[in-house]
């Protein structure tokens, strides 16, 4: 490890007991480095994050940023001789403005936290992944985060103005504003969105609300093949309709869901899609929808009370926690052009039956997003060479139908070997020298992302 390092910090914000290391070591991906960091640092101001950065600048040492460790590609893991910027305690809502439709934020405030304040004034912060009960804004803007209504919203990027950001050295700037169009010299607020933690740390985000749609309905349908309810979707888009979200289980995710919850998803069918539509027309635009899925679905129930909705969104996020309780969970999550979506989960329903190795799959299918999850024992240390061999196959499926590795989960450290292939040589050494510009030294979550 070599150099000693202290922040100028009470010694209540700097920790180097092993509990507190242990409980940093990783993400929910799993990803363990070898060695461990050297402490976490506890941040309950921004000034303490500069103190933080401006020793680790000096020192050299590499700083790994830490929201509340959620994320799926090991990009908040502790890498050797790092110090973890631990963030959870930076969790202020300074502001919710209603003419502006804003909210000012410090970046370890939960994401339903802020949702939830929103409501208070009939707005709401639509960006919601599957983890806003968990998750930060500072790791959701960190990672780009996706979410269940980003089919019609958008992704975190879309509702992110504005950026406080302490730089590799120490020093604060901001980046954006409180205003919805704003072009003065490059969009470095988006450049920020999606960094991984690589560029500098947010300590600070000016973000869109938006109002609260005056109706919701929900539509959950059940399918003979997933075949038919991806074809579906291509089909409520092509009838002019935007839903908020359109969510995708096939029938293994619904057996898994069956197992850890005791219901009985597998006896309606083989592919569950949750289709919403919000605003003014929402009542209209789920007839619509109800009219393009009575053509193949077995079954079909609507709602349009909000509350019901919840717990049909609820099936839903509890895919993953179903999952987890069998093994570890690897979990992909690679994006295709809608019209590819079909093709995109036989060809995994293929990779599974290739290799071997089961695949449980998930999609937001109105993005083309799809989550292949791969689960492992636990007990094993490293991932089986299947395991790998399977989701090289997928990354290669995603590039061959004109997608991408990661539609929302971020690159991280899991999924770095397969970049190249995305960027091309170019891209990626114009990035790699972009990373320089903004961390001359190094220190900003290395080995990961890029
Ligand atoms: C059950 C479950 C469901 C999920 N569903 C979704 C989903 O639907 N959509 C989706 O996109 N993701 C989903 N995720 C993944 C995860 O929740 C997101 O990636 C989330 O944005 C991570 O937030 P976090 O606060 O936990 O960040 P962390 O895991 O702590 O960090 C993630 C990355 O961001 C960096 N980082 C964190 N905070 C900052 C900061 N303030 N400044 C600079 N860098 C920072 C870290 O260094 C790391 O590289 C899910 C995860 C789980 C466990």
């Amino acid at each position: 490890v070599g150099v000693e390092f202290a922040p100028d910090l009470p010694a209540a914000q700097w920790r180097t007991d092993r509990e507190t290391i242990a409980a940093h070591a990783t993400d929910r991906s799993g990803w363990r480095p070898d060695g461990q960091c050297r402490g976490v640092a506890f941040a309950e101001s921004v000034a303490d994050v500069q103190a933080v950065l401006r020793a680790a600048f000096s020192a050299r040492i590499p700083v790994v940023t830490r929201g509340a460790g959620t994320g799926l590609s090991g990009g908040a893991g502790a890498t050797d001789g790092s110090i973890v910027l631990d963030l959870s305690r930076l969790r202020r809502i300074h502001e919710i403005s209603v003419p502006d439709a804003i909210a000012v934020v410090e970046p370890g405030v939960i994401t339903a936290d802020l949702d939830r304040a929103a409501a208070h004034h009939g707005l709401r912060y639509a960006p919601d992944p599957a983890s806003v009960e968990i998750s930060t804004i500072g790791g959701n803007i960190a990672t780009n985060a996706g979410g269940l209504r980003c089919a019609k919203y958008g992704v975190t990027r879309d509702s992110v103005l504005g950026l406080d950001v302490v730089l590799a050295d120490g020093e604060r700037i901001r980046t954006g504003g409180r205003t919805v169009k704003g072009v003065s010299g490059y969009d470095l607020t988006s450049l920020f969105v999606g960094s991984e933690g690589t560029l500098g740390v947010i300590v600070g985000a000016t973000l869109r609300l938006r109002p609260i749609p005056a109706q919701t309905s929900t539509i959950a349908a059940y399918f003979g093949s997933v075949a038919d309810a991806c074809d579906a979707v291509v089909r409520i888009a092509a009838a002019g309709i935007v839903p908020v979200m359109a969510e995708l289980l096939d029938a293994l995710t619904l057996g898994a869901i069956d197992a850890a919850q005791g219901s009985a998803l597998t006896s309606h069918g083989n592919a569950f899609l949750l289709v919403q539509t919000d605003g003014a027309a929402a009542h209209e635009e789920a007839a619509a929808v109800e009219r393009v899925l009575a053509a193949s679905a077995i079954s079909m129930s609507r709602t349009d009370d909000p509350d019901e909705a919840q717990e049909l969104i609820a099936t839903r996020r509890l895919a993953l926690p179903s999952l987890e309780r069998t093994g570890r969970v690897l979990i992909e999550d690679i994006s295709v052009p809608r019209s590819q979506l079909a093709t995109a989960m036989a060809a995994v329903a293929k990779i599974s039956a290739d290799t071997g190795v089961a695949i449980f799959t998930l999609a937001h299918a109105a993005d083309g997003n799809v989550h292949p999850i791969v689960v492992v024992d636990p007990a094993l240390n490293e991932i089986p060479t299947e395991a790998w061999e399977a989701a090289a196959q997928i990354f290669a499926l995603a590039l061959r139908l004109g997608g991408t590795l990661t539609g929302e989960h971020g690159i991280g450290a899991l999924k770095r070997r397969w970049l190249g292939e995305e960027l091309g040589p170019r891209n990626h050494q114009l990035q790699q020298q972009l990373r320089q510009v903004f961390d001359p030294r190094e220190i900003l979550n290395p080995g990961k992302a890029l």
